[in-house]
């Protein structure tokens, strides 16, 4: 008989050692603004849809690349359908085109500090995971990306956790003076920032990822879509394989995209009006927010973890860093309606009152 320490079998492959399994605290709290999903609800189109489904039509297997899907983000994105592929989250997106684009042991060079799956699936797929520091402004460092000699290069704007931008100017660059492929991660791209949808359509060297599980509100159903050439999209479907968008799924997405779209533009606008109030009131308490495009505002707080334990204790989560590239220890604060954003800021300034 054998025993296994944990998260280990005598089976394991020798490059999945050193990964773990991804396990942020989840535990339930009455005020949750930890993980920029849309805290306003779900949008209604989508949950009628979801009400009137038949049940019927999970007993047969999905459309196999989510085609009526494609056409409805096609009309959103303003791109034909033939430049849009699909995926179980954007997650599953990004893991498909590391997959398609690069062998094992290329690089996949990135900025840091940036949305921490990417290291994870590039171990996964066996690629040298290289984290290449923001600069003390955010801006990325372009030579040192290059210097790499990446396969692929991530870059997210508006960036997790940091909130901020990188310029279509040093996309433009990284295009011009590389031959690697770019993968730009719009995640929160409703909140901020100039869309490089348009570009990828006619680049065969950019993918452009989204997702419909922040803006949209539909993190539950796991909806993620990349925008790129026809050449490229095609690639990342082959690698992605069929059926990974459920009915339900796309049935609620295809609604959204459809009839909810003033409802989704009039969240994010609330969205943005607390984000800058967020950030004045961060101020205000004396702490040194960074400026945000996203739904989320980061700040540098010391003793982060204990303070957002000591949040937690109070009935509100927000997400704390400990060890930050260029930022340190800091917390990132969703935000959502005024109330529970007003909610976390008295248990913020509880908290640092009681530590100080
Ligand atoms: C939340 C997030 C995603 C979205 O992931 P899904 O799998 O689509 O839910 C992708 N990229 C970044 C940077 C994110 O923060």
């Amino acid at each position: 008989m054998t025993t296994t320490t944990l998260g280990h079998s005598p089976f394991t492959r020798a490059s999945y050692r050193g990964i773990d399994l991804y396990a942020p605290n989840r535990a339930p709290s009455r005020v949750d603004l930890s993980d920029n999903t849309n805290r306003h609800g779900m949008p209604p189109a989508a949950a009628a849809a979801l009400r009137n489904l038949d049940p019927e039509t999970v007993t047969r297997y999905p459309n196999l690349y989510a085609h009526t899907l494609k056409e409805s983000l096609a009309s959103y994105c303003g791109v034909p359908a033939g430049c849009v592929v699909t995926g179980c989250g954007s997650d599953d997106v990004l893991d498909s085109a590391i997959r398609a684009f690069a062998e094992p042991g290329d690089a996949i060079a990135f900025p840091s500090p940036t949305f921490p799956m990417i290291p994870i699936f590039a171990q996964m797929n066996g690629l040298r995971p290289i984290a290449v520091p923001y600069s003390a402004q955010f801006e990325i460092d372009v030579a040192g990306l290059l210097a790499t000699r990446p396969k692929i290069i991530y870059i997210c704007s508006p960036n997790n956790p940091t909130g901020t931008l990188t310029s279509t100017d040093c996309i433009s660059r990284l295009l011009s003076e590389s031959s690697a492929l770019i993968i730009v991660d719009e995640a929160y791209i409703e909140y901020g920032g100039q869309s490089l949808a348009q570009l990828a359509v006619t680049s065969d060297q950019l993918l452009v990822t989204r997702t419909m599980s922040k803006a949209f509100g539909l993190a539950g159903l796991r909806v993620g879509y990349a925008i790129g050439s026809p050449g490229i999209v095609a690639e990342v479907e082959k690698s992605r394989g069929p059926y990974k968008v459920s009915t339900v799924a796309e049935r609620c997405a295809v609604a959204a995209l459809d009839s909810d779209m003033k409802w989704v533009e009039q969240r994010v606008v609330e969205d943005v009006v607390a984000r800058e109030r967020l950030f004045d009131e961060l101020e205000s308490l004396g702490l040194s927010p960074i400026r945000s495009q996203a739904n989320f505002v980061l700040v540098p707080v010391r003793a982060a973890a204990e303070v957002a334990l000591s949040m937690r204790q109070r009935g509100v989560a927000v997400r704390p860093f400990t060890a930050l590239p260029v930022v340190g220890e800091a917390l990132r604060i969703s935000v959502g309606p005024w109330k529970m954003v007003r909610e976390c800021l008295d248990a913020l300034q509880a908290s640092l009152e009681e530590r100080a």
